[in-house]
């Protein structure tokens, strides 16, 4: 049977009035980007990422700890009474903040330190000079961070980190449970161990699993000194030499948490995002220029992006889209401003890695080697023999100031030391350039997610994952996704299963304005 011809102008009208698929541009491609790319191709958008680099998570998201650590989340925020405390703390603020022409480890020996090697290696922070002027906009980041820390305002937040770790592990979880060869592409290993110099020090990683397993992260084991050595001997070398010095070392065994490469992550998303219906477009090699309405008073927008072409010229080209996410990691800030936004109160922690490839005599569990102070240094054995060492927290400002390569240097030679001394046996076959990298750290913890400040209202904000963006990407990319669709009035397939967190309601707390208040 002949099909009825369709009359011109009623297809004009249907086409007129047809629900037309909603379009966003995400700008970058770290791991937050990449995971809000996919939660909003999810509810039903036409997803288009932009990226400055040539890859995804080329930037901060590129060889972090691998620590996937719900546990430590649902403890959060670090904006507390007894963070406070310890930072009230002169020496500990001259650390931080005051320029300095000594190194950290001669700082961090002080007076009337010992002049036994092992004695000073374990105390020894391994810190490099701090670089932060005190800027105006450091001092605010400072004020808002300190009104944070009364007791009333950490447990309204921990009542927030507490579900938001859940609902970043199931999300998490769905992701990977999605990558077609799982084992080949993150290698997950739940052995991970938080280890102590002191009583004092293991009571407080008590308290802290303590606390997690409220939130519902039951899995974890305190053990003694000699129960450590025999779940994990390859530490016993490493105790040894704590205990020769008359210290009681101890550590705690987190089995909830896992440690994966957040890079190959991120890429296993990627290719998530470009198969099924709606199909992601990534443009790479592009830097966002300017965002406008397409007319005066319109809801669309038009980005301007510019490329470098092969021959040195730079190209401009334009999108047009319903809505744009700035996903800029530690650049936001620098972003917003080049687009005449309200740059949001967001500092830099600077903090370095080196991948030792065959190794052997290393460690077989992802190691948090507290034994220097509450910062750390992270051991983590990733796929096929290597081991990633990474720790430093350096603050840097507004995150801007380019790392040099001599830092990078003695940042790779400061994690070797210490790994030398875990594991004085370890040997590799080879190893990589240092590298370093800038975790977006706002006041309160929670990261900025959500509609941006400023005359455009369809501008929004996800960044500010500090220190575990890659353990908060795809839990706050669904609240970002639920927000935005939300407010097109869609309703989605996952909808249902993301009420079940409650988090809907936080909105305010995520909220990119929340600090603006108060004169930012
Ligand atoms: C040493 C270290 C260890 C860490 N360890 C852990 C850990 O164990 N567990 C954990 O959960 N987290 C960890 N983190 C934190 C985590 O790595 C970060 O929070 C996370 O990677 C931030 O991701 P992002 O996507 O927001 O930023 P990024 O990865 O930096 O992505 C931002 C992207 O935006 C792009 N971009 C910037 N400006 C523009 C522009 N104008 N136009 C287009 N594109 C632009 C950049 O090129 C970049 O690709 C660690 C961080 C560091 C530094």
């Amino acid at each position: 049977m002949k099909a009825a011809a369709v009359d011109p102008a009623r297809r004009a009208e249907l086409t007129a009035t047809a629900p037309r698929t909603r379009e966003v541009v995400v700008v970058g491609a770290g791991i937050v980007g990449v995971c809000t790319a996919h939660a909003l191709r999810e509810a039903g958008l036409r997803v288009t990422v932009v990226e400055a680099r040539q890859e995804v998570a080329l930037e901060t998201s590129f060889a972090n700890a691998g620590r996937f650590c719900p546990t430590l989340l649902s403890t959060y925020p670090l904006s507390n009474p007894s963070t406070l405390k310890s930072l009230v703390s002169i020496k500990n603020l001259k650390t931080l903040v005051a320029p300095s022409r000594k190194g950290g480890d001669e700082q961090s020996q002080g007076p009337g330190s010992t002049s036994n090697p092992d004695a000073v290696a374990l105390k020894s922070t391994g810190a490099l000079p701090s670089t932060t002027e005190l800027s105006l906009d450091v001092i605010r980041w400072g004020a808002h961070f300190v009104r944070g820390c009364t007791q009333k305002q950490t447990e309204a937040k921990n009542a927030i980190f507490r579900r938001l770790s859940h609902l970043c592990q199931d999300s998490t979880s769905a992701l990977i449970a999605q990558f077609p060869n799982r084992a080949a592409s993150v290698d997950l290993r739940f052995d991970n161990v938080w280890v102590y110099g002191s009583q004092e020090a293991l009571e407080q990683g008590v308290q802290r699993a303590q606390k997690a397993s409220g939130a519902g992260f039951k899995h974890w084991n305190q053990l003694s000194c000699q129960a450590c050595i025999s779940t994990f001997p390859f530490l016993e070398s490493y105790f040894d030499k704590m205990i020769a010095q008359g210290m009681e070392p101890g550590c705690v065994a987190v089995l909830d948490d896992y440690t994966a490469n957040a890079h190959k992550f991120t890429a296993e998303v990627r290719s998530l995002c470009e198969r099924g219906p709606l199909p992601v477009r990534f443009h790479f090699g592009q830097r966002i220029r300017s965002v406008s309405e397409t007319s005066a008073g319109s809801r669309r927008l038009r980005v301007v992006l510019t490329s470098s072409g092969d021959a040195g010229g730079v190209t401009t080209s334009t999108l047009e889209a319903d809505h744009v996410v700035l996903c800029c990691g530690p650049s936001t800030n620098a972003v917003q401003r080049e687009l005449g936004m309200t740059a949001l109160p967001m500092v830099g922690l600077r903090g370095a890695s080196i991948d030792l490839h065959g190794v052997e005599y290393g460690p077989r569990a992802g190691i948090a080697d507290y034994v220097s102070g509450d910062l750390g240094f992270q051991l983590t054995p990733l796929e096929d023999g290597t081991v990633r060492l990474a720790g430093f927290a350096d603050l840097i400002g507004d995150g801007s100031t380019p790392v040099t390569e001599a830092q990078c240097e003695r940042y790779g030679t400061a994690l070797k030391t210490r790994a030398r001394l875990l594991f004085p046996h370890m040997t590799w076959t080879e190893e990589s350039t240092p590298w370093s990298g800038v975790r977006p750290m706002t006041p309160d913890s929670l990261p900025y997610t959500g509609r941006a400040p400023g005359p455009l209202p369809n501008i929004w904000v996800n960044a500010g994952h500090g220190p575990v963006g890659w353990t908060m990407a795809a839990g706050t990319a669904r609240i970002l996704a639920h927000q935005l669709a939300t407010a097109d009035g869609l309703s989605y397939a996952g909808e249902s299963d993301f009420l079940r967190y409650g988090l809907e309601r936080e909105a305010p707390a995520f909220s990119p304005s929340r600090f603006l208040v108060f004169g930012h």
